[in-house]
């Protein structure tokens, strides 16, 4: 679930060279989410996003059924579950319904939701196929009602983690045939992987770096600056939770400064900044925008969503973006980690 953590005080740190400090509560509004330390992946889904999580899944399944494994994923991770949850979930919705929503004749309300198809077996409605003793009619029609449901019914199974998929689906779906399951778990798992493996962009592509990470100059230089030009837009490098959207700046005798104008070498703080909270605890941080983000705290982005435009607000000498990457949703000196290297093991050349 998510948590917001609104600090007080944030610890003084050093962020590429910009010191960031604290500027009180009113400005630090920390959203950390998107189960932190979870298995299960989290990707808003770009249409190569989803091409992609069609293609594991197999053959017959298409960019419709993709989103709805998205969500299934996305709900699991919601849930701080583990990524198995979302291999069982999805086997079981490959199984079901070849995760299509579906109406049923037998329950004439379930064709005032959106649907992709009908089915005729019993009063079974949706991508998990439930009974109306599941739930309200909307919720099972729902992908992510009904996948809550689901994960609410694997999750009182007694240690279901240790479970073949097979068995922990067939326990939940109390299925007359369990054995049918086991067919879709390759797929189930490979789809999971893709949807947590989200499509990683240059988030000011053409503009290379011109100041690297942690440097013999500048050992505590935490990420690398973008030469881009003020003005340039500077889009989301992958898909995520925006958690971070701040103006942080303050003169060398520490008084707040604006960040709509430019700083400069002897101020302190990144600027207008914006943090995304990825997958796998990756998180992104864009420093120095020129002016407020267009984007705000609790925002989902995919990959080349704009978040706002390049300057020099804060800690700078000149416009580029300051870009970081740190290994944690609650990112410290110690989380940081090279740029380029990160990317590059993303197949994106900063
Ligand atoms: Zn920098």
């Amino acid at each position: 679930m998510k948590r917001l953590f609104v600090l007080g005080v944030l610890i003084s740190m050093v962020v590429g060279g910009c010191m960031v400090v604290a500027i009180g509560a009113a400005q630090q509004d920390r959203h950390h989410a998107i189960g932190a330390g979870a298995g299960a992946g989290f990707c808003a889904a770009s249409e190569a996003d989803l091409e992609a999580v069609a293609d594991a899944l197999g053959d017959g399944y298409g960019t419709t059924q993709a989103e709805h494994a998205v969500t299934i994923v996305q709900t699991a991770a919601a849930r701080d579950l583990p990524e198995q949850a979302a291999v069982v979930a999805l086997a079981t919705a490959m199984q079901e319904s070849g995760i299509r929503v579906l109406a049923n004749p037998a329950v004439p309300a379930s064709y005032d939701f959106p649907h992709d198809g009908e089915g005729g077996d019993h009063d079974s409605i949706g991508i998990y196929q439930q009974r109306p003793h599941w739930g309200p009619v909307e919720v099972l029609m729902d992908p992510a009602g009904s996948a809550d449901l689901f994960y609410d019914a694997l999750e009182r199974i007694d240690g279901w983690e240790d479970l073949p998929v097979t068995v922990a689906a067939q326990e939940v779906q109390v299925s007359a045939y369990p054995d049918a399951y086991a067919d879709d778990e390759a797929g189930a798992r490979a789809a999971v992987e893709a949807a947590g493996a989200c499509e990683w962009i240059h988030p000011v592509a053409g503009y290379g770096v011109n100041s690297g990470w942690r440097t013999a100059e500048r050992p505590t230089h935490n990420g690398v600056d973008l030469g881009a030009p003020r003005g340039e837009p500077i889009l989301a490098a992958s898909a995520g939770e925006v958690v971070t959207v701040v103006c942080n700046a303050r003169t060398p005798a520490g008084r707040q400064y604006s960040c709509d104008v430019d700083g400069n070498p002897t101020m302190m703080g990144c600027g207008w900044y914006v943090e995304i909270a990825h997958a796998d605890s990756v998180l992104t941080r864009y420093c120095h925008m020129g002016s407020r983000p267009g984007v705000s705290v609790g925002d989902t982005v995919a990959a080349g969503d704009l978040l706002g435009y390049v300057g020099s607000s804060g800690r700078s000498s000149g416009p580029h973006l300051h870009l970081e990457v740190h290994r944690s949703h609650q990112p410290n000196f110690d989380t940081a980690i090279s740029p380029v290297d990160f990317f590059e093991s993303r197949e994106v050349t900063l």
